[in-house]
């Protein structure tokens, strides 16, 4: 971290201890405490605003079968999360094209396309990966750590005085949604963090673990060789090491079909 940006932190900081409403907490899905400054409700708004971004580019399916299938998995991948001030949606896109997506404060849209081919334990898997993103806190970790995102802010902080928390809300809502939803990708450590988690929750909610590395493996086989230009593994790259990531996560008491 540089200078400028090392002092542009403290003075967001210090900032911060004056105000309700961002501190530094333990999140339990990454075993360590963070500071986070946007606090759960404002997460919350952010998401709720991407929703219209989103289902103009990709309609929501109206097919009760699907709707249901994906509810009732994701109930049970949620009750078993670390992270439980939010409430998680699930949601199924109309499209065929193999994919997942999760907007802030837990929204998760799974593509038609992908359910089509997954077994419940293996969309169970997809779910709990997004839900493993969700618990973790990326994507506002990643919006905070943009600095234009944080010049925002403080500019917000400075002018707000003791209404400072409601007008970071406020501002939080409407800056940079764009810089969001273009940006929904996560790094390299995110993914393995949110696989990590998926083979936790995935346990925990009683669905087999072997069926982490089972998706895996059956969405790369959908299109052969040519499965690196699918949309998932371009959304969630980095697969033969998240597999091999995968299998050390599994409890070495239960024996995966795939398991060498
Ligand atoms: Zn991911």
């Amino acid at each position: 971290m540089d200078m400028a940006k090392r002092a542009f932190l403290s003075v967001v900081i210090v900032s911060c201890a004056v105000l309700t409403g961002c501190t530094t907490l333990y999140n339990p899905a990454t075993g360590k405490n963070e500071f986070i400054l946007i606090n759960s409700k404002t997460e919350v708004a952010l998401g709720a605003n991407m929703v219209p971004l989103l289902t103009q580019q990709h309609p929501l399916l109206n097919e009760k079968d699907f709707q249901e299938r994906v509810s009732r998995l994701g109930r049970r991948i949620a009750a078993a999360s670390d992270r439980k001030d939010i409430e998680y949606k699930f949601f199924v896109l109309d499209s065929k094209e193999l994919n997942a997506v999760t907007l802030p404060g837990g929204l998760i849209y799974v593509n038609k396309g992908l359910m089509e081919i997954l077994s419940d334990s293996e969309l169970a898997y997809v779910l709990a990966h997004e839900v493993g993103h969700v618990a973790a806190r990326h994507i506002v970790k990643k919006i905070q750590s943009n600095m234009a995102y944080q010049l925002v802010l403080t500019a917000a902080f400075a002018g707000a005085g003791d209404k400072g928390a409601k007008s970071v809300e406020n501002i939080a809502r409407g800056v940079d949604i764009a810089y969001a939803l273009i940006d929904l990708s996560y790094s390299r450590k995110d993914e393995f963090e949110a696989d990590r988690l998926s083979v936790k929750y995935a346990l925990k909610a009683g669905f087999d673990p072997c069926a982490c590395l089972e998706a895996l493996e059956k969405i790369r086989k959908t299109e052969g060789p040519q499965w690196k230009a699918l949309k998932y593994f371009r959304t969630h790259p980095y697969v033969d090491e998240r597999i091999a990531a995968i299998r050390k996560e599994i409890p070495t008491s239960v024996t995966c079909g795939s398991k060498p």
